[in-house]
């Protein structure tokens, strides 16, 4: 299983965080060992500024090498939101120094997914989400407010990698992401449900 995330895919966050919006979308992959469906997040020891950052994410059903925007609908069949956790600090000092940005991005437990619900469940163009950390809203976001379309994504993606039943998009996140502390209490909501909930802990 592999795990596609996008970045700057919103231009309010790209601007945000001083970055220029992309031309094409900037792909990077977290490893299966990042997954976790579980509430407790471990605060990483090699870390002190971590932030979160709710994104719509897309279950792949159907295998595929090459697929064209037109047919990309027919390969994800599942919507659901992630949290990319992401060492700010050590990914800027990547950033700086023009090194990957892996060890900031693909740690144990960076990515925390919900459930998945049916597609068809929502207005694709239009998923509303939102996340509360302590009871605060502090990202809001709208799929029509991505740079890059989902069925774009999928076409993207997969022009570089085999598309494999089980692997998950993660679309980007839009603007208001920020730091965790240990204790944060964190609600990401699709459609004003709650369907991802974590509880930051020192380990
Ligand atoms: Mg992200």
């Amino acid at each position: 299983m592999k795990i596609f995330c996008i970045g700057r895919n919103y231009a309010d966050h790209a601007k945000e965080l001083n970055n220029k919006v992309p031309k094409q979308p900037l792909v990077f992959m977290k490893p299966s060992t990042a997954v976790t469906y579980e509430k407790e997040i471990p605060y990483p020891s090699f870390s002190s500024e971590v932030h979160y950052e709710l994104e719509v994410t897309l279950l792949i059903s159907k295998s595929g090498k090459d697929i064209s925007v037109a047919d990309a609908s027919d390969h994800y069949s599942d919507i659901g939101l992630g949290i990319d956790y992401t060492a700010r600090d050590i990914q800027s000092q990547c950033k700086a120094k023009g090194h990957s940005w892996e060890i900031a991005k693909a740690f144990d437990n960076s990515a925390a997914l919900s459930t998945f619900y049916p597609k068809s469940n929502f207005d694709l163009d239009n998923i509303q989400f939102h996340l509360d950390v302590n009871g605060k809203t502090v990202q809001k976001g709208a799929t029509k407010h991505l740079i890059f379309k989902l069925d774009y994504l999928i076409h993207h993606i997969s022009k570089y990698f085999t598309l494999e039943r089980g692997d998950i998009v993660m679309t980007g996140t839009p603007a208001g992401v920020g730091p965790i502390h240990p204790a944060d209490h964190i609600k990401g909501y699709l459609e004003g449900d709650l369907i991802l909930e974590n509880l930051i802990i020192t380990k």
